[in-house]
């Protein structure tokens, strides 16, 4: 048990007793025949969702977008050759067990989706990390992660609060870290965060590095055949009639019930109230009462991380091999095989970038983007853009929801703004990917909150 989740179970005792002090009021018991509304159709509200179904308790999920899924969001690339590729979410990892049981459950194959990392530095081109990292960082970093696994849950508390307060680049210099490999930890570690490495906790990185089990590539490991969506659609055929689209949240009422007000003028009404939705969303709805200006503040506080994900489709998989990946310091940032196990001629590579740079790569014209990947990829693919097709690209910086791919703890805000965050007001539970103590940022962070509101209820 980790002390992120440990951290948790104190934060839910304190939290509880607001709870149920709060919803009491004027409410001395809870209707039998209970109904939950549920903000938001991504992965955290549809397994609130579903584990309400398994228990008969009456919910109805209102999502403002058109579809089912948040932003688990899989994208047709090509109709003609079905290549299918992830916008928002990309990888299922070997340690999310929630996520992969729901597959098992719902008949959703997995497929391997792990890559061997090339790496292009300074204009030149490793076709393996092991080329270029230093041997002695690699057994003091082995070294770190492994310490601190060893550690108990009580020194994984102390430490924690000293390590939340500097940031993981400054961690890891503190640790001897410095030249290429600070350079690569850099580039590698800031797609694992969606922002430079400066910005982030030395706690929630170390925390996280140290969760996963030997078997996983730093949870970078499956992906659901046909688009991890499906899962989101598997959810919706067992219960659609529950499921309002097209349908958003402006305002919450809560007194004796709980009164959910949309745009065009309907009503939701319910005992009880879990909100999924990314936290610029719900500041934007209008909360009667307000929400606690300890909530507001930590709303306030909390940043998510800017990424940009442009997809090139090439008429050829130059790169050969199906598991590639690479790692630049370039423009391009991070290229990987977004069609792996996906039978074509034609193949897609997408060029994920973060921070600022996903924020330049996002407003130039797809013109820019295709020297762009020429140039990043040069080194070891000449004249890649003879071959390149079709683009698509989207950035999660300006998504008007969550302004961000995923909530992206800083420095000294881990133990600050998650209690914050993750307290009840009055009738209503919050969860989402930004409130999971144990897979914050992934799926099944969000898969983990949602099922855990439903069983507050
Ligand atoms: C680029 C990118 C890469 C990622 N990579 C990975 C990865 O490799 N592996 C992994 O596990 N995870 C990854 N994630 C994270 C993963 O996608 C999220 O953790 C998860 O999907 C969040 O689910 P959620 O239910 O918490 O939030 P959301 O999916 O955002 O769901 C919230 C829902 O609420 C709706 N909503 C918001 N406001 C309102 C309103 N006022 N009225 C009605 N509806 C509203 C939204 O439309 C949305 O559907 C990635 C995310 C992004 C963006």
């Amino acid at each position: 048990m980790s002390s992120r989740r440990r951290f948790l179970k104190e934060a839910a005792l304190l939290a509880g007793g607001t709870f149920i002090a709060s919803s009491s009021v004027g409410n001395f018991f809870i209707p039998k025949k209970k109904k939950v509304i549920i903000i938001g159709a991504g992965f955290a509200g549809l397994s609130a969702g579903y584990e309400l179904y398994k228990r008969n308790i009456d919910f109805e999920i209102i999502e403002c977008r058109k579809e089912v899924g948040g932003r688990v969001f899989s994208h047709t690339i090509d109709e003609k050759e079905k290549l299918i590729i992830e916008l928002g979410a990309e990888w299922v990892g070997e340690d999310h067990t929630l996520l992969r049981s729901l597959c098992n459950q719902f008949n959703l194959p997995l497929d391997n989706n792990q890559f061997k990392t090339q790496v292009i530095y300074k204009n030149n081109y490793y076709q393996s990390l092991d080329e270029i990292i230093t041997p002695q960082w690699s057994e003091t970093y082995d070294k770190l992660i492994s310490g601190y696994q060893k550690l108990n849950e009580a020194q994984k508390d102390t430490l924690g609060k000293k390590l939340d307060k500097i940031d993981w680049w400054r961690y890891l210099v503190n640790n001897g870290c410095k030249g290429v490999d600070l350079d690569l930890r850099e580039l590698i570690d800031s797609t694992d965060f969606g922002e430079s490495i400066r910005n982030v906790s030395a706690y929630s990185a170390l925390d996280e590095y140290a969760k996963s089990s030997k078997n996983s590539m730093n949870e970078m490991d499956y992906k659901i055949r046909g688009g991890n969506q499906q899962l989101a659609f598997k959810f919706k055929s067992l219960f659609s009639d529950k499921i309002k689209l097209n349908t958003r949240v402006k305002k919450v009422v809560q007194g004796n019930k709980v009164h959910v007000h949309c745009e065009g003028g309907y009503i939701a009404q319910g005992d009880k109230l879990i909100c999924t939705a990314p936290t610029f969303a719900v500041k934007k709805i209008d909360w009667q009462p307000a929400l606690p200006s300890s909530m507001a503040y930590a709303i306030d506080a909390l940043q998510y991380a800017r990424i940009n994900k442009n997809a090139f489709e090439f008429n050829s998989r130059f790169w050969k091999d199906e598991s590639f990946d690479m790692i630049t310091d370039t423009s391009g940032h991070y290229f990987y095989h977004a069609t792996k196990n996906q039978k074509s001629e034609k193949g897609v590579l997408i060029s994920y970038t973060i921070g600022d740079k996903a924020a330049v790569v996002a407003n130039q014209t797809e013109k820019w983007r295709a020297e762009m990947v020429q140039q990043s990829l040069q080194a070891a693919f000449p004249n890649v853009n003879s071959m390149l097709e079709n683009q698509v690209n989207y950035y999660w910086g300006n998504n008007e929801l969550s302004m961000g791919a995923y909530a992206m703890y800083g420095k000294g805000q881990w133990f600050d703004l998650f209690p914050k965050l993750n307290a009840p007001h009055i009738h209503t539970h919050f969860a989402g990917e930004h409130l999971s103590e144990n897979w914050q940022g992934f799926m099944e962070g969000a898969l983990e909150t949602g099922k855990q509101a439903a069983h507050k209820i």
